[in-house]
């Protein structure tokens, strides 16, 4: 029982994920407020959070400001100096507040000429267990405060922390040089000094790492033990002589590994990641060849309607006078033709289908699927991912991701697929040349790119980014067309391209471009993906400052296809020193590993990989780029567990296997352990 958590508090605590109080045990707190040293006002530092102990020397005295904001002051001393305490919107404080008496405070030094200030410190009587010491400051919800939090803690603490289950082997923690998990969860809480926290947050993040870790690996063993059709090495050397240009080494070895997995007799579970332009897709496709050659049907999911049908028709294309019978399935295709089409799919009269999420529809059967693809993978979540191999039986599965990442991560992110890297863009690219301007600049803009349709070059311009309002999207686009076209643009051919727009008529309008019947294409963000006009060589963007690195690095990797120059304009709004060090990046490089790096370096790795929408297991409180030596540790430490007990069915190891299988759970992944 947990005093002063009644029924009210306990439905506000849920919104924070507390459902039981043993939950309260990893409520990991924000921050701590290292109230252990005093401080005296002489030595008091501009800036930083101090402790001191102060006497009041003036009544309290409360002034109404302005919009009714109100203004408590009062000075106080600690014999060394003076200073005024501020507090706004606190009237009640001037009743607190007595004379002469000596009070604990903590708050943000600020030192000026005008003296020695704390604005809004917290006061407390002395010697309570607020001050003096290292005090963690929890995350709130509405109706639940900081004094709350810190008794609920301490109870749950005191009740529950010796009974937590030990989950990491003894001499595994002694080698790494971490402590009991009861022992760390109790110092989260109630410190008792800096480098106790360390250790203790050591000890919540490597373990919280080695479950994830161990996690994954049984899974990728699991997999291993199935069975998948055969695909032997087969005959594609007579198709790659065929191509238009020569395959890069970095693909050749991609597509090595690709066979290879397809011939081993179990599951391939591949990440292909290249820079944009690397040149996925005929990797894909000559792997889409083999299982043909060898008698299995293939998928191949994109994530845009624009994309299939391009896809579609370039490998329609390339597979010309092979027999290969393919289909195009897109959520617009006609009731009476998907019936035939799913039809002839379901009797092996078709070899390969192209789609979108489509594909993952309940009608849509194989005969024999052998390679299931999906391709821009983050576009898809982990679920659908399993979705599209549910259609067969242990298909082998490639994914495809233009969002490259430092290997390291992607070992972990996708810690159950093997990783494939071209990186190496074909012979013959131009780097893009990428230029940063300001909105005043924008007829300067408009000139460049007019320059380059005089020469025959075509140009993308992509309107501003509105966060999940389409209806705003539409507006965005459509104003933006309708003033560029009226006055920059007035003589040149042009549209525009959103998503909200029927099917039939974002690919006209997409086919047109291709075909160079237009010279601009205004667009949103629609146009990200993998779309491939090589006569395209102007990107410009406007409100670039709105992007994320990886998705501007998209964006330019659109043009620079083909053998001209190419240009990224970005029109940059943005005054923060963060926008001006994202252009500064997309300006200093071209290669996207490093852009991934830098923006994981500035966002975190969960916004980068959009973690939770994609319902991996997100780390609560480990940080990849912070911690990753400690999580190559646990990886490792993991493996030679497993190693040792692939199963977990060790008596010791029970902890270890619940905790796992109720990770991977929150996230609707069965690791199945048997
Ligand atoms: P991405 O990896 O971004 O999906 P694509 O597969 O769309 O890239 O390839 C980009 C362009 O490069 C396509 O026009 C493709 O035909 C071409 N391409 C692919 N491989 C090579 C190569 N080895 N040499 C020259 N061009 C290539
Ligand atoms: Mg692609």
């Amino acid at each position: 029982m947990i005093r002063g958590l009644g029924p009210k508090k306990r439905e506000m605590l849920k919104n924070i994920g507390i459902e039981q109080d043993k939950d309260l045990l990893f409520l990991y707190p924000r921050q701590y407020d290292d109230r252990s040293k005093k401080i005296r006002i002489r030595d008091a530092v501009d800036g930083e959070n101090a402790f001191m102990t102060l006497t009041i020397t003036s009544q309290p005295h409360t002034r109404y400001l302005r919009r009714g904001m109100r203004m408590t002051r009062a000075h106080a001393t600690d014999g060394t100096d003076f200073i005024t305490l501020v507090f706004f919107n606190q009237p009640y404080i001037a009743n607190r507040l007595k004379m002469h008496t000596p009070y604990d405070v903590y708050g943000k030094i600020k030192r000026s000429g005008r003296g020695v200030e704390l604005t809004n410190p917290v006061v407390e009587n002395r010697g309570t267990e607020k001050m003096g010491r290292i005090v963690p400051v929890y995350p709130l919800t509405k109706g639940i405060s900081q004094n709350d939090m810190l008794s609920f803690t301490g109870q749950a603490v005191a009740l529950y922390a010796k009974d937590l289950p030990e989950i990491l082997p003894q001499d595994l923690r002694d080698a790494r040089g971490l402590i009991g998990l009861a022992e760390a969860v109790e110092t989260m809480h109630r410190p008792a000094s800096m480098d106790a926290l360390r250790t203790a947050y050591q000890t919540l993040v490597y373990l919280e790492f080695f479950v994830f870790c161990a996690g994954m690996q049984m899974r990728k063993a699991r997999n291993k033990t199935q069975h998948a059709p055969v695909i032997p090495a087969g005959e594609a050397e007579e198709l790659i002589s065929s191509l238009p240009f020569r395959l890069t080494g970095a693909q050749r070895r991609a597509l090595a590994e690709i066979t290879e997995d397809m011939a081993s007799g179990s599951p391939m579970n591949r990440l292909l990641q290249g820079d944009v332009g690397s040149g996925k897709t005929i990797v894909a496709f000559l792997a889409i060849y083999q299982a043909f050659l060898a008698g299995f049907q293939s998928v191949y999911m994109a994530p845009t309607e624009i994309l299939a049908r391009q896809h579609h028709a370039s490998l329609m294309n390339l597979m010309r006078f092979r027999g290969l019978r393919q289909e195009l399935l897109l959520g617009s295709t006609p009731q009476k033709e998907r019936e035939n089409m799913l039809r002839r799919l379901q009797n092996g009269a078709t070899d390969v289908l192209i789609s979108t999420h489509a594909a993952l529809g309940e009608g849509v059967q194989f005969q024999n699927l052998g390679l299931a693809v999906t391709d821009e993978q983050h576009r898809f979540g982990v679920k659908q991912r399993a979705a599209l191999s549910q259609k067969g039986e242990n298909p082998h599965v490639l994914v495809m991701s233009a969002t490259p990442i430092p290997r390291t991560l992607a070992l972990l992110w996708y810690g159950d697929l093997e990783i494939s890297t071209i990186d190496e863009l074909p012979a013959g690219r131009i780097p893009i040349e990428t230029i940063v301007i300001t909105r005043e600049q924008e007829a300067r803009m408009a000139e460049f790119v007019n320059t380059n349709i005089d020469r025959g070059r075509q140009a993308f311009i992509i309107c501003p980014l509105i966060e999940e309002n389409e209806e705003l999207a539409l507006e965005a686009v459509e104003t933006l067309y309708a003033r560029i076209s009226q006055t920059f643009f007035r003589h040149r051919r042009m549209d525009f391209l959103h998503g909200r727009l029927p099917a039939a008529e974002k690919e006209a309008i997409m086919r047109a471009f291709s075909e160079g019947k237009l010279d601009i294409l205004v667009s949103t963000t629609v146009i990200e993906v993998g779309i491939d006009i090589p006569n395209a060589n102007v990107m410009a963007i406007y409100n670039a400052e709105r992007f994320g690195l990886a998705q501007l690095h998209q964006l330019r990797g659109r043009v620079g296809r083909g053998e001209h120059a190419s240009y990224c304009i970005l029109l940059n709004e943005g005054e923060t020193e963060e926008a001006f060090e994202r252009m500064r990046i997309m300006q200093s490089t071209n290669d996207g590993f490093v852009i991934a790096s830098e923006d994981l370096k500035m966002r975190g790795a969960g916004e980068l990989l959009g973690a939770r929408q994609h319902g991996m297991p997100v780390f609560t409180i480990g940080d990849l780029h912070r911690d990753r030596s400690l999580f190559e540790q646990a990886k490792a430490d993991a493996a030679e567990l497993l190693g040792e007990d692939p199963k977990l069915d060790k008596h010791e190891h029970r902890w270890l296997r619940q905790r796992i299988t109720e990770k991977f759970s929150e996230v609707g992944q069965d690791i199945i352990l048997n």
